[in-house]
C-alpha cells in the first residue's frame, strides 16, 4: 500500500496500545531510565514508581541477579526451539515456579503474556474435559468488570464492555457471575470487605440453566485489578471452589496482577486460602523484564493428557517463544531475589501500614471510596459528569507532573508499588495523591 500521507513527525508511526494517541503525541511521557522503586523521565525528574511499571515490576527496577541472568544467557543461548525441543533452564523454572505454589499445582505451561496465559489456560480446560470424554462441557464463565487480558477467549470471558463491543460476535457459550463490588454495603472496607459472599451462587444459577454437564470452567481474578482494584468478600472464593467442586467445574484463578507477593503471601490463592484447578500468571513471573507468563495445572489435569495414546504431541498448543532462554533466565533471577529479600511476604508485612496510610485519603475531595489488600490498593473518586475516567486521570498527569507514576482505571487511582517500598515512600504516595485531589477539587 503507498503511504497515504509523508510522515509528519518521528512519533507518527509508534500506534501506542490502550492510550490516547493524539492527546499523549502533543505532550508525551517518556520515561528513560529506571532503577529500585524509580523511573527517570526524559526531562531528567526522578518518578517514584506507585505502581509497580504496570503491576510487574514487583522487586523494583534494575535488579542485579535479573540483570546479569539476562546478560549472560543472550550471550550464551539466544533462542532455543520448544518445540521437540527444549533447553535446561526451562525444566528449572517450571521445578522453581511450583515450589511456590499452593499444594497440588505443579505442572508448568510456558507463555508470553497475561494474555496468551489465559487463552492457554481456558484451551486446557476444554481440551481436559474432552480426553475424560467429558466433551459436552464446553461453556466457559467469566465475571462482570473481570480482566483477562486482549485476546477473543480473554474478552469473551472478561467483563469489560469497552474491550468487547468493538470486536463484534465474541466466543459464543459464555457466561458471566456478577461482579462483587458493593458500594452501598462496603465501601472504605479495609481488606477484605464482609458483603457478597452470596454472589457465588450465581454459578449455582448458571448450573440450573444451562445444567453442570455442559460447564468446562470458570475463571475469576481472585482480587479483580484492571477494573479497579475490587477484593473478594470473605466466603466469595470459598464459596465459589466449594460450587466448582459439586459440579465438576474447573476453576481458574487469573493471578496475573495478584501473583509473586501482591497481597500478602506468594499467591493470593494462599492470601485467601483457595487452591484453583488452574493458575495463570505473567508480569511479576519475570518481574517485568523480559515478558513471559504460564499457566500452573493440578497434577490430575496434566495427567489426563499423558494417560492417552502416544502420539506425537499430547497437546496441540504453543508458542514459538514458550519458554523463552532470556525469559527463564529472567524468571529464575527473579524468583532468586525474592527468595534473597523475603519480597513474597512483604506485602503482607506492610499491609497494616499501607492500609492505614491510603485510608487517611478519606474524606479528601471526591474520594468515594478506597480498597485495599497486601500492597495493591484503589482510590475511587466521584466522577465528572459526563466525561468518567476524567477526574482519575487528571489526578495521574498531576502527580507525575509532580514525580509520582500511578495508574488509573475508570476514576479509580490503582497503587501497586514494588514490593521493595519503605515507609517513607508509601507517605510520599498518599501524601503526593492528596495534594493532586486538594488541587483537583
Ligand atoms: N489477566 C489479568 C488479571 C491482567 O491483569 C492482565 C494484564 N493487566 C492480563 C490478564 C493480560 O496480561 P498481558 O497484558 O500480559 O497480556
Amino acid at each position: 500500500m503507498p503511504h497515504e500521507m509523508p510522515d509528519a513527525s518521528p512519533m507518527d508511526a509508534y500506534w501506542m496500545p490502550f492510550t490516547a494517541n493524539r492527546q499523549f503525541k502533543r505532550a508525551p511521557r517518556l520515561l528513560v531510565k529506571a532503577s529500585g522503586m524509580h523511573y527517570w523521565s526524559d526531562d531528567g525528574r526522578q518518578i517514584l514508581d506507585g505502581v509497580a511499571g504496570l503491576w510487574c515490576v514487583n522487586a523494583g527496577h534494575a535488579r542485579p541477579k535479573i540483570v546479569q541472568a539476562i546478560q549472560q544467557q543472550a550471550a550464551e543461548m539466544d533462542f532455543a526451539p520448544p518445540f521437540q525441543m527444549a533447553h535446561p533452564k526451562a525444566f528449572e523454572l517450571a521445578d522453581a515456579l511450583t515450589r511456590l505454589m499452593p499444594a497440588g499445582l505443579n505442572r508448568v505451561f510456558f507463555t508470553n503474556s497475561g494474555s496468551e496465559s489465559v487463552e492457554t489456560a481456558l484451551k486446557i480446560a476444554l481440551a481436559y474435559h474432552r480426553a475424560r470424554g467429558d466433551g459436552t462441557r464446553t461453556r466457559l464463565i467469566g465475571r462482570e468488570r473481570g480482566y483477562h487480558g486482549v485476546n477473543f477467549g480473554g474478552i469473551s470471558v472478561g467483563g469489560i464492555v469497552g474491550n468487547r463491543k468493538v470486536f463484534g460476535p465474541m466466543l459464543g457459550g459464555v457466561d458471566h457471575l456478577r461482579h462483587t463490588h458493593d458500594p452501598a454495603r462496603n465501601a472504605y472496607s479495609v481488606g477484605q470487605p464482609a458483603h457478597g459472599a452470596d454472589l457465588a451462587d450465581d454459578l449455582e444459577r448458571l448450573v440450573a440453566l444451562h445444567d453442570a454437564s455442559t460447564i468446562a470452567a470458570v475463571i475469576v481474578e481472585p482480587v479483580a485489578g484492571s477494573t479497579g482494584v475490587l477484593v473478594p468478600p470473605t466466603g466469595y472464593l470459598q464459596r465459589l471452589r466449594q460450587i466448582c467442586d459439586k459440579h465438576g467445574i474447573l476453576l481458574i484463578f487469573d493471578e496475573v496482577i495478584t501473583g509473586f507477593g501482591r497481597t500478602g503471601q506468594a499467591f493470593a490463592a494462599h492470601t485467601f486460602g483457595v487452591t484453583p484447578d488452574l493458575m495463570t500468571v505473567a508480569k511479576g513471573l519475570t518481574n517485568g523484564c523480559v515478558p513471559m507468563g504460564a499457566v500452573i495445572a493440578r497434577q490430575a489435569i496434566h495427567d489426563t493428557f499423558m494417560s492417552g495414546p502416544e502420539h506425537l504431541i499430547e497437546f496441540p498448543h504453543g508458542y514459538t517463544y514458550s519458554a523463552h532462554p532470556l525469559a527463564c533466565a529472567a524468571g529464575l533471577g527473579t524468583l532468586a531475589t525474592y527468595a534473597d529479600e523475603g519480597l513474597l511476604t512483604r506485602a503482607g508485612e506492610l499491609q497494616g501500614y499501607f492500609a492505614e496510610s491510603l485510608h487517611t485519603l478519606r474524606g479528601a475531595p471526591h474520594v468515594i471510596d478506597i480498597r485495599n489488600i497486601g500492597l495493591v490498593g484503589g482510590i475511587e473518586l466521584a466522577s465528572i459528569p459526563g466525561e468518567p475516567g476524567k477526574r482519575a486521570f487528571n489526578v495521574f498527569l498531576d502527580c507525575f507532573e509532580r514525580g509520582l507514576l500511578v495508574r488509573t482505571t475508570g476514576d479509580t487511582i490503582a497503587l501497586s508499588p514494588p514490593l521493595i517500598i519503605e515507609r517513607a515512600q508509601i507517605d510520599q504516595i498518599v501524601g503526593t495523591i492528596a495534594d493532586a485531589l486538594k488541587r483537583t477539587a
